[in-house]
């Protein structure tokens, strides 16, 4: 690789699916942007659309004030961070640790920053590639509100919606699995209507319309309850509603498609039921989620 070009504000080293989108995102939003990737070719888009290329990350380091680092791991990160010379770049800036990697792991990069004078934020991207670049993609950190403050604006840059959800390094890493959580398993109950649909021979085009239109209401009301522990005044009782998904088993059985999911559903239902939670709200299953060994 050549030498390096102009510098930039902020450095991204890593332009993997994430680590690209990033870079464009910000070059996007007017920010000045250096990029390094270990394979220099992924450098090449990002020179054409205005980028500087690093020719090492110590380079990178040097050029920027808020160093970006989005690689497939943190044994990864830490490797091309450790080096004498990169850390020595790093002094009096701002590292912003975007790999996925545990807690604990972003403990450790956070001593190691703190160490050696480095602030040191780490964030969560909780969006694809597509939602950085169209600047919809909530990224979360955690790390001290003054530099998350501070730097809002560059944050900004990185996909459009930046969220502290907690000072404590480590906090994003945590957080993310709420939304894991979330995501995932609502996305089997997304693929197991969509069995049930094709299954029973109606368009998926029809489910997906249905299932689109649903908003957060729902959400939002199960999330005062929760916040409170109090289901009362439900607006369908758990034992009503347990009853209906009863009809969805059965169905299910009887379309000879999977049924080990929606008994796995039900389960938790009849628990909260057994629990006494059948004259409360749908979201005293909540309950049962908190107290595995009841
Ligand atoms: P990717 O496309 O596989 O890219 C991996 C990046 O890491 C490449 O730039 C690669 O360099 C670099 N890399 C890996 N090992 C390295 C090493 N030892 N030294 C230097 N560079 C190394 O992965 P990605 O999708 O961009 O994901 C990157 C991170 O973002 C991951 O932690 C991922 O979990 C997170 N993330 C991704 C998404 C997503 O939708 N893609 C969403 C949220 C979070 P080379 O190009 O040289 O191989």
């Amino acid at each position: 690789m050549t030498a390096m070009t102009e510098s930039k504000d902020v450095c991204v080293i890593g332009l993997g699916n994430m680590g690209g989108a990033l870079a464009e995102a910000l070059l996007a939003n007017d920010q000045g942007v250096t990029v390094w990737n270990r394979t220099p070719s992924k450098c090449d888009a990002l020179a054409t659309a205005g980028a500087a290329v690093a020719a090492s990350v110590p380079e990178g380091a040097a050029a920027a004030q808020v160093i970006v680092v989005c690689v497939t791991d943190h044994q990864a990160g830490m490797s091309l961070l450790q080096a004498d010379n990169v850390t020595s770049a790093l002094r009096g800036k701002l590292l912003v640790q975007l790999s996925t990697v545990t807690a604990e792991e972003s403990r450790e990069m956070g001593r190691w920053a703190e160490e050696n004078g480095i602030a040191y934020l780490d964030g969560s991207i909780l969006a694809y590639p597509a939602g950085i670049r169209s600047n919809e993609g909530t990224i979360v950190y955690s790390g001290p509100k003054s530099i998350f403050d501070a730097n809002k604006g560059v944050l900004a840059s990185l996909g459009g919606k930046p969220q502290l959800v907690g000072e404590t390094i480590g906090g994003a890493p945590t957080f993310d699995k709420t939304i894991y959580a979330f995501q995932y398993a609502s996305m089997l109950a997304f693929f197991h209507g969509a069995a049930i649909c094709h299954a029973a021979g109606f368009p998926i085009e029809t489910y997906v319309e249905q299932v689109a239109s649903h908003g957060p209401e729902t959400k939002i009301r199960f999330g005062e309850m929760i916040a409170k522990r109090s289901y009362d005044n439900p607006v369908c009782a758990l034992e009503v509603e347990a009853a209906a998904y009863d009809h969805v088993v059965r169905l299910s059985e009887e379309l000879g498609i999977d049924v080990a999911y929606p008994k796995m559903v039900a389960g938790y239902f009849k628990r909260a039921i057994a629990d006494g939670h059948g004259q409360h709200d749908l979201a005293a299953t909540f309950e049962v989620l908190m107290n595995p060994s009841a």
